[in-house]
């Protein structure tokens, strides 16, 4: 289901308008309100004003997890510390990303298209394991579903057996957790002569770094049920910077918060769709603390034809090495 068509659905040139008018709101926010940001453009003797349409972010430099290392913590801040409601540090608390009450309202709203994206609906029992992702991005994927009217179980998930009694309880439809505790817990119930596919469950979800492609093809041979990801990175936004639709081909990006480019990760020259490299995101949207042209170690391509699903978003397909 595409949750807000207008958004999901926009031309090219709908598209291309929305981003010019978002960069330039913040390349002058951020240069205004930001050392880092000011000196970086003076030293390639740029003002807000060369940056006029989307086109333009190629004239701005690329920043990567050193600069956020060495601005921690508040030096990218474009708001008084007051105006954070949350905190979002790295795993090695060498950087933090901040967010407004507005940045935490847009990454719900994603989540929200991103779950309803991959079947999620009011009739959805949903088990989230805890043990699954950080704090934030729990509280915000249930904030999600809640906001769509599926039912969202709390469940520790401690032991296998409790798990699946949960499971058969409730008629949980969809499962939200690391694809390591779902294989096992279908290695458990082999051993006890049942099949995964036994359980009531309609699909699963798993962060998209969790997930490479021959760990989705072991967990649709034991569920046999879609397996649907959400990307996110804890540096940029941890959850919901894209997802994939029910036609699970490649994550929709969320293009009218976050401006993706692939670049060569040697030359840092930019790539044209399907030509594997890093990831670049730039947070079109961000109140707190906006990152323009952020690497982020991510390998990935990009395909800009339009998906089956209708959704017109540029898609993203991780590189992930399979294990
Ligand atoms: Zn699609």
């Amino acid at each position: 289901m595409i949750l807000n068509p207008v958004i999901e659905s926009m031309t090219e040139s709908e598209k291309e308008s929305q981003q010019s008018q978002l960069l330039q709101k913040l390349v002058e926010r951020a240069y205004e309100k930001t050392s880092f940001y000011r000196k970086q453009m003076q030293n390639l003797d740029l003002t807000p004003d060369d940056i006029q349409t989307i086109h333009d972010i190629s004239k701005l430099p690329f920043m990567n997890q050193a600069d956020l290392s060495a601005n921690f913590p508040y030096g990218l801040l474009t708001i008084p510390v007051s105006g954070i409601v949350r905190l979002q540090q790295t795993r090695d608390a060498s950087s933090v990303i901040g967010f407004t009450k507005q940045d935490i309202a847009y990454q719900i709203e994603m989540l929200c298209c991103n779950l309803a994206a991959c079947q999620i609906t009011m009739s959805s029992m949903i088990m989230m394991d805890p043990h699954t992702l950080d704090t934030g991005s729990m509280v915000s994927l249930q904030h999600a579903a809640e906001t769509l009217g599926a039912t969202v179980i709390s469940s520790s998930m401690e032991d296998e057996l409790s798990t699946i009694k949960t499971m058969l309880d409730f008629g949980v439809t969809t499962i939200i957790s690391t694809p390591s505790t779902l294989l096992q817990l279908a290695d458990f119930l082999k051993q006890k002569g049942y099949s995964a596919s036994d359980l009531p469950l309609m699909n699963i979800l798993c962060e998209a770094h969790q997930c490479s492609s021959d760990i989705r093809k072991a967990l649709e041979l034991e569920f046999k049920i879609p397996v649907y990801t959400i990307y996110g990175l804890l540096e940029v936004m941890n959850l919901g910077i894209a997802g994939e639709c029910h036609s699970q081909s490649l994550l929709h990006i969320h293009e009218d918060h976050f401006y993706a480019e692939i670049i060569d990760p040697a030359t840092g020259a930019l790539l044209g769709d399907f030509e594997p490299g890093e990831l670049v995101l730039t947070t079109l949207s961000r109140e707190a603390m906006p990152l323009i042209r952020y690497r982020t170690g991510d390998i990935a391509l990009l395909n800009h034809q339009p998906c089956p699903c209708g959704r017109t978003s540029a898609r993203l397909q991780l590189i992930l090495p399979n294990i």
